[in-house]
C-alpha cells in the first residue's frame, strides 16, 4: 500500500477545547498514521451554529496507508469516543460539538461516494478551513480546480473571523 498525505481539519467548540484537540490528534496518530504537520490553533466564529461558543480549529497533515473509508471510520470512532453529540432524531445538523474531524484533501485524489467526498465539498467556501490549511499546505493543489490552497483562500468570499492564537 502506498503512503499518501492527507489533510485534516479538526474543530471543537465544547468543553476543554485545546485538550480535546490534543487528545484527538494523539488518537489519530495512534490509529491512522503519522501526523507530520500541525497548524497553529485558530479561534473561529461559529458558522451556521446557534451556539455562541467559538470553535478552535487546527489543520493537520497525516501520512497514512489507510484506505479512505477506513480512515473515515477511524476518525468517526474518535469523534464518538470523545463525546460528540449527534442530533437527536436528525433534528438539524448543527449542534455544538466536542470534536469534528473532516478530511479536506487526499493527495491529488477525487473521491465521490455516499459516505465520503474529497476534496471536502465546502473547503473552498470556509475561511476556518482554508486559513489553517494554508499555514501548512499553501501549495497543495485542489484537484478539482487545479488551484493551490493559497489561491483558494484569496478567492474565498467568507468573512467569518479566524484568529490565530
Ligand atoms: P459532519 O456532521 O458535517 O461532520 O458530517 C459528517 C458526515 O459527512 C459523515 O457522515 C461523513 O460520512 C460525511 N462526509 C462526507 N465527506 C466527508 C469528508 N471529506 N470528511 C468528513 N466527513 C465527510
Amino acid at each position: 500500500m502506498e503512503m499518501e498525505e492527507v489533510f485534516l481539519l479538526l474543530g471543537s467548540n465544547r468543553g476543554e477545547r485545546r485538550q480535546i484537540l490534543e487528545r484527538a490528534l494523539a488518537l489519530v496518530g495512534e490509529r491512522a498514521g503519522e501526523v507530520s504537520q500541525l497548524s497553529s490553533l485558530y479561534e473561529t466564529e461559529p458558522w451556521g451554529f446557534e451556539d455562541a461558543v467559538p470553535f478552535l480549529n487546527q489543520a493537520a497533515a497525516l501520512r497514512t496507508v489507510r484506505e479512505p473509508l477506513e480512515l473515515l471510520g477511524i476518525l468517526q470512532g474518535i469523534e464518538e469516543e470523545l463525546g460528540r453529540r449527534r442530533p437527536v432524531g436528525g433534528a438539524g445538523p448543527y449542534l455544538p460539538r466536542t470534536i469534528d474531524i473532516d478530511i479536506l484533501l487526499w493527495g491529488g485524489r477525487v473521491i465521490r461516494g455516499s459516505r465520503l467526498t474529497v476534496p471536502h465539498p465546502r473547503l473552498a467556501l470556509r475561511r476556518f478551513a482554508l486559513v489553517p490549511l494554508a499555514e501548512i499546505a499553501a501549495e497543495a493543489v485542489d484537484p478539482l480546480t487545479g488551484l493551490t490552497v493559497a489561491r483558494l483562500l484569496e478567492r474565498c468570499d467568507d468573512h467569518g473571523s479566524v484568529k490565530r492564537l
